[in-house]
């Protein structure tokens, strides 16, 4: 088993399901960018730049890589010293991203421990699933303004994260699930990937 597994998806692709379940069978440690950053919402005083950070999630768009690196390295290397292993849920949107991200697995010696699984979903579905979050009262504040969901399709969707795949399938790192089948089938696929 993987000690550290990327969750690739386009928003909708069920990448925070599949972590939860990883976590309640395996242990994982979970880190998810988008949690992390509506964890800093809660906070009592923002910065300047927070707010401005903040402001773009609302927007359905991306917050500045740099301030993604603030927030979850050293969360990554807090779970890698406790647990031993984690799960990082969308933490990795941009090609930008995925080259630091494995600089930082590099220089930390622990690039030899990762597995990085695409969920896949085409684009169709995804504003479907984002339409049935909202009807079941799940969705977040992102995915009620229909401005802001055609933002993360656009930014988020397949096209956006292609580069990034590629980026893993070249190193050989990475697996790809069909994130269009039931919960449990995907459960069961993700477990083969990572094992
Ligand atoms: P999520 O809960 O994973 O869908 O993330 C919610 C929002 O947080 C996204 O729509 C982005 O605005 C922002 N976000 C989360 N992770 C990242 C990341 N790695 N890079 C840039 N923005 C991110």
């Amino acid at each position: 088993m993987k000690d550290i597994v990327i969750l690739l998806g386009v928003p909708g692709s069920g990448k925070g399901t599949q972590a939860q379940n990883l976590i309640n069978k395996f242990g994982y440690c979970h880190i998810s960018t988008g949690n992390l950053l509506r964890e800093l919402e809660k906070k009592q005083h923002l910065t300047e730049l927070e707010k401005a950070e903040l402001e773009k999630m609302h927007n359905g768009m991306l917050v500045s890589d740099e301030f993604i690196y603030t927030l979850v390295f050293d969360a990554i290397l807090a779970c890698v010293n406790q647990k031993g292993k984690v799960i990082l849920d969308g933490a990795i949107r941009t090609l930008e991203q995925a080259k630091r991200y494995h600089d930082f697995f590099v220089t930390n010696n622990i690039v030899e421990h990762i597995s990085a699984v695409e969920l896949h979903i085409p684009d169709t579905v995804i504003e479907e699933r984002l339409r049935i979050r909202i009807e079941s009262g799940e969705g977040r504040d992102d995915d009620k303004d229909p401005e802001a969901i055609k933002h993360r399709i656009l930014l988020q969707g397949n096209t956006a994260l292609a580069p990034i795949v590629d980026f893993y399938k070249q190193k050989g790192l990475l697996q790809s699930v069909d994130g269009t089948q039931s919960i449990g089938s995907v459960f069961t696929l993700l477990c083969d990937a990572i094992r």
